[in-house]
């Protein structure tokens, strides 16, 4: 039998079938007859998936043009930026269904503003997260991969070092290794994020950030001792005397506060919460604790002189358990997240002068969440599954969602280039008056 005439008697038993089933189940709702033109549309329709990709070749980002942005109404003293690598909203949908139900409410549910936010890059309309970061950290798109720099891998300023300049104290928090892409775009100025060496010297020795918590002390120590540095330099010795270290969570609740000096906190060898090391989460704290501390850290250098704080804090993991195709993975992230949103929402509420933005760089995994059987809607059986490839599911093109809270929020809504966003955390600080470090170097 031809392939055409194959489908064609599969797509008439399809259509029967289907119409005769879903105008019993829908019968009452009166939708039978839309679903029925669903099903025929689908019969008419030739050729295979593959037939029906669209693909195109050329990106151009020279003709961005900059969002308009209004003067908000009030400026804001502090910034947090929470990223949850790898979330769009399926990735909250899932969460917020997995914690409760359609009308459950998350953390992120409860942001008055939010927007949509286009994450490609220089070279790529599907970015990674090193382009994307640097664009929140920059200002500026550049090629995937590159951290810091732009397409010609020349330094820009970062977030970090400019807030430097006008007073402010800054922190950085991740749930994977310091040196991650995301991280490191606030921190280091390299061609490409694989250079991991690098970036980690650049953080110890030429960043402006006062407080790093993260996991990735193996990317501190060389490969003759155990870790992963290829350069020889055991740089874990060097920030044991030129920083405080902490390396357990008890050290943060622990911590004088009045001590000065930059903390490096590294939790664990790599990332946090390793599947293959569980004898070592004891020692490892959440996202909200870390945030806390740093939240806390901040407002002690506010009352020795600093104007303001900026903290990065990433959910690094979400991505991973989209890389993962791992639904449980992906609960565990977003719960962890959530949380620490949850609580930088509060400290907003009580700090009126304290701006939050929620976002991420991209989407991971292609999420899906469709009825278990096709057309099934009235079912009560959803499947969620993860969609670009098994085993190790890619980034994916679909825009992400910001949310914001406090002053300044009202420029994270409609949609935002990623590079409006960092143009709307600026707009939103008090820049007015370059002033010397605020913190001691
Ligand atoms: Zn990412």
């Amino acid at each position: 039998m031809n392939t055409k005439l194959k489908k064609i008697i599969i797509g008439a038993v399809i259509f029967v079938l289907g119409g005769l089933t879903f105008s019993y189940l829908t019968f009452s709702y009166g939708l039978s007859s839309y679903i029925q033109n669903q099903a025929m549309s689908m019969v008419e329709s030739e050729g295979s998936i593959e037939d029906k990709i669209i693909t195109f070749h050329q990106i151009s980002t020279s003709d961005l043009k900059p969002k308009e942005l209004v003067t908000p109404k009030e400026k804001a003293n502090n910034l947090i930026l929470l990223i949850a690598d790898g979330m769009s909203l399926s990735q909250v949908t899932a969460y917020r269904l997995l914690n409760g139900g359609p009308n459950h409410r998350i953390a992120l549910d409860k942001f008055p503003t939010t927007g949509i936010v286009l994450t490609h890059s220089t070279d790529a309309f599907i970015t990674d997260s090193a382009s994307s970061a640097t664009a929140y950290s920059t200002g500026q798109k550049t090629k995937n991969g590159a951290l810091g720099v732009d397409p010609e891998n020349k330094n820009i300023e970062n977030l970090t070092e400019t807030l430097d300049k006008y007073g402010f104290v800054s922190s950085l928090i991740a749930t994977s290794e310091i040196t991650h892409a995301t991280p490191a775009a606030f921190a280091s100025h390299v061609e490409s994020r694989r250079n991991s060496d690098e970036i980690s010297k650049q953080m110890v020795n030429e960043s402006v950030v006062t407080t790093f918590l993260a996991g990735g002390r193996n990317f501190f120590t060389p490969e003759e001792s155990g870790g992963i540095r290829k350069d020889g330099i055991n740089l874990l010795e060097e920030v044991k005397s030129s920083h405080i270290f902490l390396s357990h969570k008890d050290e943060l609740s622990n911590f004088d506060l009045g001590q000065s000096g930059k903390v490096f906190g590294l939790f664990a060898d790599e990332a946090l919460r390793q599947q293959e090391t569980p004898e070592n989460h004891i020692t490892e704290p959440e996202m909200k604790q870390m945030l806390d501390f740093a939240v806390s850290r901040s407002e002690n250098y506010m009352d020795k002189g600093c104007k303001g704080f900026f903290i990065m804090a990433e959910g690094s993991q979400v991505d991973w358990a989209g890389h993962a195709n791992n639904i449980g993975y992906l609960n565990r992230e977003m719960a962890d997240f959530d949380t620490a949103v949850e609580w930088a929402l509060q400290y907003a509420k009580d700090n009126k002068d304290t701006l939050v933005v929620v976002t991420a760089d991209h989407e991971t995994g292609g999420l899906l969440i469709e009825p278990k059987t096709l057309f099934g809607y009235t079912g009560d059986e959803i499947k969620i599954s993860f969609n670009t490839s098994k085993g190790f599911g890619s980034h994916t093109g679909v825009p992400v969602p910001v949310y914001a809270y406090g002053p300044g929020s009202e420029n994270f809504s409609g949609t935002l280039d990623n590079t409006d966003l960092y143009r709307a955390m600026v707009a939103a600080l008090d820049l007015e008056n370059e002033q010397p470090s605020c913190v001691n170097n």
